[in-house]
């Protein structure tokens, strides 16, 4: 473990000694590197967004020359693949993405003001990247990669069937794998009647979100009565007792709580970026200097920690 840093925003001197002393190629995955003349590259040179589009390296050291020598205040890769990059013309495909970002986490457990991150929300959208990832995996996707992004996590799925799919696909596919629609049932079922399929997804996810309320923070959509007496009502959700709650919440009550943490969990991921088809991601190896963290290519997601693994150099000699 290194020393805790307060997640700080490099300074240009800073970003230029990263890129200069610790920047490394080799550091991009091969998913990229592989097939590097079919992607968009990006970069953001004054801070003020990517505005340096449509960029194309037919090599990896072309990519390496140019971003030493831009030393930019962020990179980007495209999640699509095109026959011309340059224009953004000819897309064949395109990564499905799961952008868990710490400081938009609505259930995260620390006291960070808004647009904060410290360890303990990193660890948080940790755990949601886990719960999203088990989810994936349950519906047979496999090859799945994961990125810190410096400030959360990205999940980049890479199954065949699932990289030529339109954006209406993945509008439902991540509403279902976050638990982020009401479940639709025959009349007289729950979703917790239901332990399988999207009725188990949703339950699962609503143990999860009640799990992280707090009593004195506000979540989208969520009314301050019911979270009072969702809240209180912890121990019996743990303990399955749904009829118990349902009863005493009553029923028209507990219907629009379902809907309300459906609500809520919309908001565990950036759902725009897991729709987009062309969308720009953070490129794997680029510091992210807003927080003076590495974006970087995640070997084991399990016993990953960002605190050890991903502060550069010029953080740590601080
Ligand atoms: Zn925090």
């Amino acid at each position: 473990m290194t020393k805790t840093t307060n997640l700080e925003p490099a300074t240009k001197e800073q970003i230029r000694q990263y890129y200069h002393e610790e920047y490394n190629t080799k550091e991009i995955p091969e998913y990229i590197t592989g097939n590097i003349h079919r992607r968009e590259f990006a970069f953001d040179r004054i801070g003020r967004g990517p505005k340096d589009r449509y960029n194309q390296y037919t090599q990896t050291r072309h990519l390496e020359k140019a971003i030493k020598a831009k030393a930019p205040y962020a990179a980007y890769t495209s999640v699509a693949l095109y026959d011309n990059p340059r224009k953004r013309e000819g897309w064949t495909e395109a990564e499905m993405v799961f952008d868990v970002d710490a400081k938009d986490n609505p259930l995260r457990t620390c006291t960070c003001k808004q647009g904060e991150v410290c360890p303990q929300c990193l660890d948080d959208a940790k755990e949601i990247t886990l719960k999203i990832s088990d989810n994936i995996r349950e519906l047979g996707y496999k090859d799945i990669h994961y990125v810190f992004s410096g400030r959360g996590y990205h999940i980049r799925i890479q199954d065949p069937e699932l990289v030529k799919t339109d954006r209406n696909f993945r509008t439902q596919l991540v509403n279902y794998i976050l638990g982020a629609d009401t479940p639709e049932l025959p009349e007289g079922l729950q979703h917790f009647t239901i332990p399988f399929g999207y009725p188990g997804i949703y339950t699962d996810w609503f143990k999860y979100t009640v799990n992280h309320l707090q009593k004195d923070k506000r979540y989208p959509g969520l009314n301050r009565k019911l979270k009072k007496d969702i809240i209180k009502r912890k121990q019996l959700v743990n303990n399955n007792h749904w009829g118990l709650i349902r009863g005493q919440i009553t029923p028209p009550r507990y219907d629009k709580l379902v809907e309300m943490i459906a609500g809520i969990n919309h908001h565990l991921c950036d759902t725009k970026v897991s729709i987009d088809t062309k969308r720009i991601l953070r490129l794997p190896s680029t510091l992210h200097h807003k927080v003076s963290m590495k974006c970087m290519a995640i070997r084991n997601i399990e016993t990953f920690d960002p605190m050890s693994k991903a502060v550069p150099k010029f953080v740590e000699e601080k």
